[in-house]
């Protein structure tokens, strides 16, 4: 594809990544037992964060490592999440479990549930029951409020002697792509600057990641400075990077360094760079050559969780310098996550799935300089919430009156009753998306002690600066899937939307073991 002019908004559109040949995938009944003997060796999972698949599509002719490797030599599905939820706690635990939110139960980052009449917070990996190994101060981490098993768990149920590695920015990312499993989990916690784990998975962290945060890491921090690597003759592809509404209108352009009146310390900032994935890709070298990944008689699994590219996007958008930059290194970094697979396990013998937790906005001042509607309603928003919580005191009038105001509202497009999520009358598509999210007892959303949501208008934001996920819209369900390697060969592309949840069955597929009969994803292998 020749890459075009700078395309500035980012409408639904299918591009390259829709391949035309129109055959439907087949369920295929899975082998019970240990893995086939022509599976994949290792299975690595490359879960990047806030991924539209747009970013990969318009900056296409430009990747010449990883990415350039996964689009030429791959497989590439069009898929879809299908829940409105679309954070990173559902979106990794979808793609682990092959079911939506409303069965696996993770629906937010963080959620609310009643307890003893009291509204309690939860977030979705916290454990007090455990404790971080070295950190007695602060609690432990596991997959508590996951109620499905997944891929990971299939693979070590079919054989005990497969590896479980997962490596991610964030905690929630490397714990619920591994389902219930315990094997190798690390993710980089911003109040250390240091790769941890939990007692989840062990009492004391293992000598490789030890020594890697201790020899490897700080040189990756890069001396406390991002600068930009975007050649000046391709530069003209994303926005100009001096923009005023980008982040906080200050910080907009390159370069961003440590700032000790910014940062809270040099590890905040670097979790904001693209030099956390450099960091998560290189753990997961370290794993591949520590653990013999994929070189023994089993088929072990690496689960990769890159988050950079959503901390990035969050700040300055999706079409920012600071996004286009972060794309070319990404590039690079599976490049060198691929050169250390083919050195060691051998193209050919092993298996690369890429996908993402969910997609993003553009911002929504972009959008304007676009033509198209977009505005910042955090302000209206919150003042509406505040009429609300005095109007329901008057009890089910004062609600039903509260919802019609909220209805009113320019900027909300529908307020979608947990009556109505919970019938099981049939419902509008977007209705069947909140269903999907919905779990009982779990309420994640603002307004969800008032027994509903709001769908914002398309392009309205409740955000004072950068842009969100977390609608049921396209531009943050749509995500890309694609796979590379062993077994790619057998995966049949398809016109039609595939959605996040057939990935894990697509896996066992392939790895030949054995799946839960009642998921809501199916494989994509074909006769
Ligand atoms: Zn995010």
């Amino acid at each position: 594809m020749m890459v075009d002019a700078f395309r500035p908004v980012d409408l639904p559109r299918l591009g390259r990544l829709l391949l035309l040949t129109g055959v439907v995938a087949a369920m295929v009944s899975c082998q019970a037992g240990h893995a086939a003997d022509s599976a994949p060796s290792l299975v690595v999972v490359v879960t990047v964060d806030q991924l539209k698949p747009s970013l990969v599509d318009h900056y296409d002719e430009v990747f010449t490592e990883g990415l350039r490797t996964l689009i030429d030599d791959g497989v590439w599905f069009p898929a879809v999440h299908d829940h409105a939820g679309t954070s990173t706690g559902p979106g990794h635990a979808t793609l682990a479990t092959g079911v939506h939110p409303s069965r696996h139960g993770v629906v937010g980052n963080s959620w609310r549930e009643l307890r003893e009449g009291e509204w309690a917070s939860v977030s979705v990996v916290v454990d007090d029951d455990l404790a971080i190994p070295g950190a007695d101060d602060r609690p432990g981490r596991s997959p508590h409020h996951l109620v499905r098993d997944g891929f990971a768990d299939w693979l070590v149920a079919a054989d005990p002697s497969a590896r479980v590695v997962s490596v991610a920015g964030k905690d929630r990312a490397a714990i619920l792509s591994a389902g219930q499993a315990q094997g190798d989990v690390y993710w980089f916690e911003t109040q250390t600057g240091q790769f941890e784990t939990s007692t989840y998975y062990t009492d004391r962290p293992a000598d490789w990641v030890e020594r890697f945060n201790r020899e490897a890491l700080p040189a990756l921090f890069n001396n406390g400075c991002w600068e930009a690597s975007v050649p000046a003759d391709i530069a003209h592809l994303s926005r100009p990077d001096t923009v005023p509404f980008e982040k906080d209108g200050v910080r907009t352009h390159f370069p961003l360094c440590f700032d000790e009146d910014h940062h809270r310390d040099e590890a905040q900032w670097f979790s904001r760079t693209p030099f956390l994935d450099d960091a998560v890709g290189a753990l997961a070298q370290e794993a591949v050559r520590e653990l013999e990944l994929g070189r023994r008689q089993s088929t072990d699994l690496l689960l990769v969780g890159l988050s950079a590219t959503d901390r990035i996007g969050h700040r300055w958008g999706p079409w920012s310098r600071q996004q286009f930059d972060n794309m070319l290194r990404l590039d690079r970094t599976l490049g060198n996550l691929i050169g250390v697979l083919d050195q060691t396990v051998g193209r050919g013998n092993y298996l690369i799935a890429i996908s993402s937790d969910h997609g993003a906005s553009a911002l929504p001042e972009h959008l304007q300089t676009a033509g198209v509607a977009g505005q910042r309603v955090q302000e209206r928003l919150s003042q509406a919430l505040a009429g609300l919580e005095a109007s329901t005191t008057g009890g089910s009038d004062g609600r039903a009156l509260a919802v019609a105001e909220l209805e009113d509202q320019d900027y909300i497009e529908q307020v979608i009753t947990y009556e109505a999520v919970t019938s099981t009358e049939p419902a509008d598509s977007f209705t069947v998306l909140y269903r999907n999210s919905y779990y009982p007892g779990r309420r994640s959303a603002r307004m969800a002690r008032y027994g509903f949501e709001v769908r914002l208008a398309e392009g309205s934001m409740a955000r004072e600066e950068g842009t969100g996920h977390g609608t049921p819209y396209l531009h943050d369900r749509q995500v890309p899937l694609g796979f590379f390697g062993n077994g790619a060969e057998r995966l049949v592309p398809t016109d039609r939307w595939s959605r996040t949840v057939d990935l894990a069955p697509t896996l066992a597929a392939l790895a030949g073991v054995q799946i839960p009969p009642d998921l809501d994803g199916r494989s994509l292998v074909g006769d």
